[in-house]
């Protein structure tokens, strides 16, 4: 099983008509630029494609997650409750292929109700918290939904790691996961991008708290950047917590223009081959659980493809 557990049926610049203000204003493509258009609210058109991408480079799953930085950024094309209702009915409609987390701003008022009512009677698996958005994930107003996810025993996919702005970076720092994952050690928190840049601080946490594991989308840039440094990373966060709490993921759609899908999956299939070109020691089981088993397990799913699926290039 290959699963991909962090990815969006639509990018931020689709999804936000401030985003798109913004990135027409700057120099930079600093916010993911997989299209400037608004997007066309046909979700099973886009679930179409994206089940389509997702063939073409061997994924079997993908984690559908729903940022909301709402209360920061103005509102979205869809509210944030629409949003989720179409990711959860995606999911239920492929139930093969999509899994749904429920995205929210914990300050919105009935975040919690909300939060029930996708994991009871829309079938979402887990929990997406974007702190760029403005509040610390240890923050109290977040309690009532880790509350929420342990009762039901789903994990919690949380933002680590600098944004642009108008999002902010404080509030996205690794170490802010800390005292969430000391107060709620059942539950399993998932840092997205591993805190990116502020990666070993990402990792220090996990290290001591094993009901914390780091998720690898954002990492083709550093892959792009210096391979020799995505490898040597990769074997420090192995030595120190194990593949185990590793996870494939691609941010897609925001992160296709950086490198393509299949390039991203395949880097993962032959990573014994890559890391040992760099003196690391990668087997082909540890590609594996990184690549679907460590997700497979966290999501309830059978893992034993995982093995078969990768072993055999
Ligand atoms: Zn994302």
């Amino acid at each position: 099983v290959i699963i991909d557990i962090h990815r969006h049926l639509w990018s931020v610049m689709e999804r936000y008509p401030r985003v798109r203000e913004i990135a027409a204003r700057s120099h930079r493509d600093v916010f993911d630029t997989a299209s400037t258009q608004e997007a066309k609210p046909d979700a099973d058109a886009r679930a179409a494609e994206l089940i389509a991408e997702m063939d073409a480079s061997g994924i079997d799953v993908s984690v559908l997650v729903a940022g909301d930085y709402g209360l920061r950024l103005g509102e979205a094309m869809l509210t944030i409750e629409e949003e989720n209702r179409v990711q959860a009915r995606l999911a239920q409609r492929h139930p093969e292929r999509l899994v749904a987390f429920f995205g929210i701003d914990p300050r919105r008022p009935n975040s919690d109700e909300m939060f029930r009512t996708a994991l009871r009677e829309w079938g979402v698996k887990g929990l997406k918290l974007h702190p760029g958005s403005g509040y610390s994930p240890s923050d109290r107003v977040c309690f009532p939904l880790y509350e929420l996810a342990a009762e039901h025993g789903v994990p919690v996919a949380v933002h680590t790691g600098p944004m642009a702005a108008p999002l902010l970076s404080r509030t996205a720092q690794p170490v802010l996961l800390d005292e969430a994952a000391a107060e709620f050690p059942e539950t399993i928190f998932i840092m997205q991008h591993a805190g990116q840049a502020s990666w070993q601080e990402a990792l220090n946490v996990a290290f001591w708290k094993p009901n914390v594991m780091l998720e690898l989308s954002m990492w083709q840039w550093v892959y792009l950047r210096n391979p020799a440094e995505f490898v040597a990373a990769l074997a420090t966060m192995k030595h120190m917590i194990g593949t185990e709490r590793l996870l494939f993921a691609s941010d897609f759609p925001g992160l296709r223009k950086t490198m393509s899908l299949v390039r991203w999956v395949d880097l993962f299939r032959e990573l014994p081959d890559l890391a040992r070109g760099y003196g690391a020691d990668f087997s082909e089981t540890d590609a594996a659980s990184i690549l679907g088993g460590n997700a497979a397990r966290l999501l309830g799913m059978p893992e034993s493809a995982a093995l078969a699926s990768s072993t055999e290039s």
